[in-house]
């Protein structure tokens, strides 16, 4: 490819960012750095009744989380700005300038009510309403009060190559006299985001699959400009785990940032949100975003619409969980903790259990993790040794007690406490008489992480304490 690979992630503000637009931003900026092109952030903002305040912030906050940094756009200034349409109302004039000097644009002469009227009246015949059978011959010149309206230059049918989707076509009826600029002076979708692929020299234009339907509209703005239409990447829907309808919210739907405060690392969600929808070939599933940028490619984007599939994400989460260092491990961690449980050493027995950060808190909310600061309560002692002579398990702890109260402090390891305790069950007819009974005196619980750790984490005078206040 000769020409330098621009794309453009360009969301309207009009609410939270979902899992699918942050694919669209994804795949756009894989391909720029893929390409070593540019990725530019646009916000189309021109449709002023939609809009929802605080959208843009959280669309930038999102794309910051993942890290999907862009070249140019609002927050990092360039060549090709402003990069929120709202304030470029000036450019779009200046396009719309020269279709209306080609005789390709013109005032719209009818109120709202009568276009409304012309629409009732075929509709109700049965027909599909097409506002250029409503054209009139003449123009007025346009002064800016009233919408501005496109004259399809030719009724035809158009065909077009799409990277995804292949050879796509639509007949005339998908054509029309569709509304360039409106009378607040705000341009509409259709005619704004053509102007700035162009002024912004977009080379490769990625998007869902609800503007193939108006990409015969598209073409015919280009025609009439004279210029060459970008690619049209026309992304595959992210369809519910059930996948027969697209993911909405019902299904699960989430606001992006809803991940980030559960939990989940941004290089778990740019994988997986990767691999929804492309495919690289192969069996490995785990990517680091230096490989997802060099194994990208837009042939191999599948149509089919991919399952959106918790856990599938949690599973990559927990692999992504298991190539981070030990800081970033305790990073994660505590901040799901109060301060007094911020002990490395309880990491490694909470990550074993976790797929996402945000389990911790659970577990903490859960009191499963009260036995770190807490002395257990052993009412459900009853319950669980009810079989079992509960003279032979004192027996049993004490003699532990005996054997760890000779171990000296500085040699509490989980190594010297499972030989000193091993001992004594190795000598039993039944270990699980020790074992388990040492493990719920640590811990309280009946299913807990190695007791030997616990004892270690503890130290000895807790460990002590609780086997004494166990027996
Ligand atoms: N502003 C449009 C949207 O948010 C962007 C479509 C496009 O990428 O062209 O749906």
């Amino acid at each position: 490819m000769s020409e330098k690979v621009v794309t453009r992630f360009a969301p309207s503000p009009t609410g939270f960012m979902h899992v699918g637009g942050v694919r669209t931003a994804l795949y756009a900026y894989l391909w720029a750095k893929k390409n070593k092109g540019t990725f530019i952030l646009r916000i189309e903002d021109t449709d002023k009744e939609r809009e929802v305040l605080g959208s843009v912030e959280h669309i930038m906050e999102c794309l910051d989380w993942l890290g999907i940094k862009e070249d140019e756009g609002p927050s990092a200034d360039g060549p090709n700005g402003p990069y929120i349409q709202s304030e470029r109302l000036e450019i779009y004039k200046k396009y719309a300038q020269i279709l209306i000097d080609k005789g390709l644009a013109y005032p719209d002469p009818y109120t709202e009510d009568e276009v409304n009227e012309f629409r009732e009246q075929t509709e109700l015949a049965g027909k599909p309403f097409l506002y250029r059978e409503h054209r009139l011959e003449k123009f007025e010149e346009w002064h800016g009060a009233v919408p501005l309206r496109f004259k399809v230059p030719e009724i035809k049918s158009y065909h077009w190559h799409d990277v995804v989707w292949g050879d796509l076509s639509a007949g005339p009826e998908a054509l029309d006299d569709f509304i360039l600029i409106k009378s607040d002076g705000y341009p509409t979708y259709n005619f704004a985001h053509i102007v700035d692929d162009i002024e912004m020299g977009i080379t490769h234009v990625m998007r869902g699959q609800e503007f193939i339907s108006s990409t015969p509209k598209f073409l015919a703005i280009y025609e009439a400009l004279e210029i060459e239409p970008p690619a049209f990447v026309t992304l595959p829907p992210i369809m519910a785990p059930d996948g027969k309808k697209k993911l909405g919210k019902r299904d699960g739907a989430k606001d992006v940032l809803d991940y980030k405060r559960d939990g989940y690392l941004p290089e778990t969600m740019i994988n997986y949100l990767a691999m929804l929808g492309f495919n690289p070939g192969g069996e490995k599933e785990i990517f680091e975003r230096d490989e997802l940028i060099e194994i990208f490619d837009l042939n191999k984007i599948h149509r089919a619409g991919a399952k959106w599939d918790d856990e599938k994400l949690d599973w990559m989460n927990k692999e992504h969980i298991k190539m981070l260092s030990t800081l970033e491990l305790e990073e994660n961690i505590f901040k799901y903790l109060p301060e007094d449980l911020w002990n490395p050493k309880i990491v490694p027995l909470i990550t074993e259990r976790i797929s996402k950060f945000g389990d911790v808190k659970e577990m903490f909310e859960r009191g499963e993790l009260d036995y770190f600061y807490k002395t257990p309560e052993y009412a459900k002692a009853k319950l669980i040794y009810k079989d079992t002579a509960v003279d032979r398990i004192s027996q049993n702890l004490s003699q532990s007690l005996d054997a760890l109260s000779k171990l000296d402090e500085k040699d509490f390891t989980k190594e010297n406490i499972k030989n000193s305790l091993m001992q004594i069950a190795d000598k039993l007819k039944n270990r699980g008489e020790l074992l388990h009974p040492i493990r719920f005196a640590l811990s309280g619980l009946d299913k807990s992480p190695d007791p030997f750790i616990i004892a270690e984490i503890l130290g000895k005078n807790e460990t002590l304490a609780r086997l004494q206040k166990a027996i």
